[in-house]
């Protein structure tokens, strides 16, 4: 049985605040690292493929990923390849920053463990790079593009307070049931067509 800690939701302050950093010492303590695995332990259960620490209450800068096979399984191949999704294996970052590669805009429905129930079309850059420390604060960079690039951008913008609702197409919102009822095998043309462009 493995233990998990509770997400807060949206109005919680703490997803309204800038986290701080960790320092090296801080990163290999003891804290940190049982902090590390509750924080699997509860994007896992959730589940998610990412979680950023100002969620489960920290306000520190320490975010995990992963973007496990099984999770893409029913998914059909060309929603994969047009999000640019593959797998992502476990990473934790701490103190990470954001470098953007390329700004072209790639616009997907997203959805946020402390946004529970709903989803938007969000426009996120198509290729970044992320500076930051792993586990044991060696020193770690990351290339990334399309869905793995989204997931990095979403759980950056945890650590400055910010929610993929600040950055919605604010017409696409809508509740995780109407997406799979009214829009989970459209593409997002053809669901920005319908629900009308606000961008
Ligand atoms: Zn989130």
């Amino acid at each position: 049985m493995s233990m998990t800690l509770k997400i807060v939701q949206a109005g919680d302050p703490v997803l309204r605040q800038a986290a701080r950093p960790l320092s090296e010492d801080e990163i290999r303590g003891a804290a940190i690292q049982q902090l590390i695995v509750l924080m699997r332990e509860t994007m896992r259960d959730a589940p998610g493929v990412g979680l950023a620490a100002p969620q489960i209450g920290e306000s520190i800068r320490l975010l995990v990923i992963e973007d496990r096979a099984e999770y893409q399984q029913g998914i059909a191949p060309e929603r994969l390849a047009e999000r640019e999704r593959a797998p992502v294996p476990f990473q934790v970052i701490a103190n990470p920053v954001l470098t953007v590669l390329d700004p072209s805009p790639r616009r997907f429905f997203e959805g946020c463990l402390s946004v529970s129930g709903f989803a938007a079309i969000t426009a996120r850059h198509a290729n970044v790079r992320v500076d930051g420390l792993d586990e044991h604060a060696e020193p770690v960079s990351i290339a990334a593009r399309g869905w793995y690039a989204r997931i990095l951008q979403h759980e950056i913008d945890h650590l400055d307070g910010t929610l993929y609702v600040d950055r919605m197409l604010t017409r696409s919102f809508m509740t995780d049931a109407s997406y799979r009822k009214h829009w989970l095998d459209r593409s997002v043309a053809e669901v920005s067509a319908a629900l009308g462009r606000n961008e």
